[in-house]
């Protein structure tokens, strides 16, 4: 027999052993699952193989068997799936370059308490694969074989920085036992009745049987090819729970479904309650679990939904893929995008339901996960109606007094249909108003005019919305409008009655519009008379067909380069401090003070709508305001 040769962990791998041999109790069972989970794999590569090569074929039944040695404190996962040679021990047991376990710490590190400590309750939910075995053992051994050798291997290690690698000989059959030494206070991990509650509890969906004292413990059952009104909530749940390993949770909701034709498939998709996403965490990649005719080919297949709905866990299954299809060959498959087109419609068609029959957990949903799915609009052009269905506003009309909306409680948000049913008659546009608070948003000049006609205006205090909306353009015919907008339309049946108690603009107001113009030259498009505006003095409006200005801003500050396209500049000739112009103008000698006031008008304007003028123009023009004003001010006690 050859020597053993002794290898040094890297050293990523050193840290996680020992955060995981310190780990907490509780999370000690979950060892379990990620071993039996592994020797799972291992399985279904075998039986992969044995699919499409002859020469793989035995008799022998592909099982997971645990065997509790009490004696010795040493239990043993054993399979007899393909097995490790020398050099996958070294690749998959002594780095940590694969997928489990280099996310898992990556994600520890960055869950930190804030004291440089890792979250440990989060190790349930990654997984961190074959080193949990160090959770429950001072010493694991693998002694394997690989089903394409003829001797086995035996690797070695007590956790704390080297392993060894030794040759076993050709009495190891094939596949791959997992020794656990046990911790000394470790015992009950051999007791058959703790053994089998925790297969049960964490590994009833493995595909494979699990035996122990020749008694098989999991029930394998594929509740996904069962009719729907079969499968109990308990059983719902437990799947639920073995897919995401979010052992404590609920699904918000799921989605059963099978068809015959024109695609046989049986589905089952589950929807998280909570989004991992806005907690910090990386996309969601996990994808679904593709089976053909229960076998399993592919556990993250990513080609069966959207982008904008990876949030989603489940199972497809379909008796129309090849049982021998590769992941290699699976990509091309041409069931895939078939499969993809149906599960999406059915989601979408799916959350409408749910908001009419389920106003809560919808209302969750759009919480969590409303971000991602508006994203959809932009990236499916077929659904893209369906998308913007689902989404939800706050608007003139639900924040603050207003309308009664269906949905009566706090987050009183309304649909893109809701706001239709409301709209003027004759109305062609649907107005929306871009920010980053709903409050702020709610005092915007430009609202005057749409408040004095009862016309509705959305709120979009996420910047995704505005994008989604812009990409949309229109909705039910209407066209969908940002009201700094010169393009605005209002409706004429909220046009005001009498058009002929309109008061005129006053004397001079020709003047102090030419006076403005001079004063702002190269900063507006243009200067003149607004017919929008009821209290405020002046706002700015972007010129026919730009982008509006809230949108202008995320890309200024996101893209190099981008310049703010300039704006027009209308002024409220019935507003207190216009009138009082319009009759400073006719002195010459005001015209300066009349250009100055121009000027200020235009910094506040900016700084309403969240941009910043020039800071040392702006403090050094109010100074002389001030200073002239206090000139006017007695020194005499009345
Ligand atoms: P992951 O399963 O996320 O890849 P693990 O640390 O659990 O990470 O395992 C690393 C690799 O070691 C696996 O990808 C697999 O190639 C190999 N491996 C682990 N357990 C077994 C087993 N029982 N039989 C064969 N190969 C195994």
């Amino acid at each position: 027999m050859s020597q053993s040769q002794e290898f040094t962990f890297q050293t990523e791998i050193k840290q996680l052993l020992h955060i995981l041999s310190h780990s907490l109790y509780q999370n000690r069972e979950i060892a379990l699952r990620e071993l039996i989970s592994n020797a799972s794999d291992s399985l279904n590569k075998l039986r992969h193989l044995q699919l499409a090569e002859e020469q793989w074929r035995d008799e022998n039944p592909l099982e997971v068997t645990l065997q509790p040695h009490k004696e010795a404190r040493i239990l043993v996962i054993q399979d007899n799936g393909v097995g490790l040679t020398q050099e996958e021990l070294i690749q998959n047991l002594g780095t940590i370059a694969h997928s489990g376990s280099k996310e898992f710490f990556q994600n520890l590190v960055s869950s930190g308490k804030g004291d440089g400590s890792p979250d440990l309750s989060l190790i349930g939910q990654f997984g961190v694969g074959f080193y949990s075995a160090f959770m429950l053992a001072d010493k694991v051994e693998v002694v394997t074989r690989s089903y394409r050798e003829t001797t086995g291997w035996r690797w070695e290690s007590d956790g704390s920085g080297r392993y060894s690698i030794t040759a076993a000989g050709d009495e190891v059959p094939r596949g791959a036992q997992i020794r656990l030494h046990l911790k000394e206070e470790l015992e009950e991990f051999l007791d058959p009745n703790r053994l089998k509650h925790i297969v049960r509890r964490y590994s009833t969906f493995v595909p494979f049987p699990i035996l122990l004292e020749g008694a098989v413990l999991n029930e394998q059952k594929p509740i996904w090819v069962e009719p729907k009104s079969q499968v109990s909530d308990d059983q719902h749940n437990a799947f639920y729970q073995w897919l995401t390993h979010r052992t404590e949770e609920q699904p918000l909701w799921r989605l059963h479904l099978s068809s015959d034709s024109p695609i046989q498939f049986h589905a089952i998709l589950y929807c998280p309650p909570t989004n991992f996403e806005l907690l910090g965490f990386g996309e969601n990649q996990h994808g679904l679990n593709l089976c053909a005719k229960r076998i399993l080919v592919q556990d993250d297949c990513r080609d069966l939904l959207p982008d904008y709905l990876r949030f989603l866990y489940g199972v497809v299954d379909s008796a129309d893929l090849p049982l021998n299809v590769s992941r290699e060959t699976l990509q091309d498959h041409r069931l895939l995008p078939k499969l993809k087109k149906v599960l999406t419609r059915k989601v979408l068609d799916h959350l409408a339901s749910l908001a009419t029959e389920d106003a809560a957990a919808f209302q969750t949903f759009t919480r969590q996960f409303g971000s991602i799915l508006r994203t959809g609009i932009g990236q499916d052009f077929e659904n893209r109606e369906r998308i913007a269905k689902l989404m939800r506003f706050q608007s003139t009309q639900t924040v603050g007094s207003g309308l009664e909306l269906p949905e009566s409680n706090e987050f009183r948000r309304t649909s893109l249909d809701e706001y239709l049913s409301r709209a003027a008659v004759g109305q062609e546009q649907i107005y929306y108003l871009a920010g980053t608070q709903v409050d702020a948003m709610s005092r915007h000049p430009h609202l005057e005019a749409f408040r004095k006609r009862g016309l509705e205006v959305l709120f979009l205090d996420d910047p995704v919305d505005e994008f989604a909306l812009t990409q949309l353009r229109s909705f039910e015919g209407k066209d969908l409008i940002s009201i700094d907008s010169a393009d605005v339309r209002f409706p004429e049946s909220t046009n005001p009655t009498v058009e002929s108690e309109k008061p005129q603009a006053p004397g001079n107001f020709t003047r102090v519009l030419e006076l403005f113009r001079g004063a702002l030259d190269k900063r507006v498009a243009d200067v003149r008379l607004s017919e929008r505006l009821t209290d405020s003095t002046c706002c700015l409006v972007n010129s026919e067909g730009t982008m509006s200005s809230q949108l202008q801003k995320v890309l200024s500050t996101t893209m190099k380069g981008f310049e703010m396209s300039k704006r027009v500049f209308e002024v409220n000739p019935h507003a207190r401090l216009t009138e009082r112009l319009c009759e400073l103008a006719g002195n010459p000698e005001n015209d300066e003070f009349i250009r100055d006031c121009g000027r200020q008008l235009y910094s506040d304007a900016l700084l309403l709508d969240g941009l910043i003028p020039d800071a040392e123009e702006v403090t050094n023009r109010s100074l002389r305001f001030m200073e002239e004003l206090s000139r006017t001010r007695s020194v005499i006690v009345t």
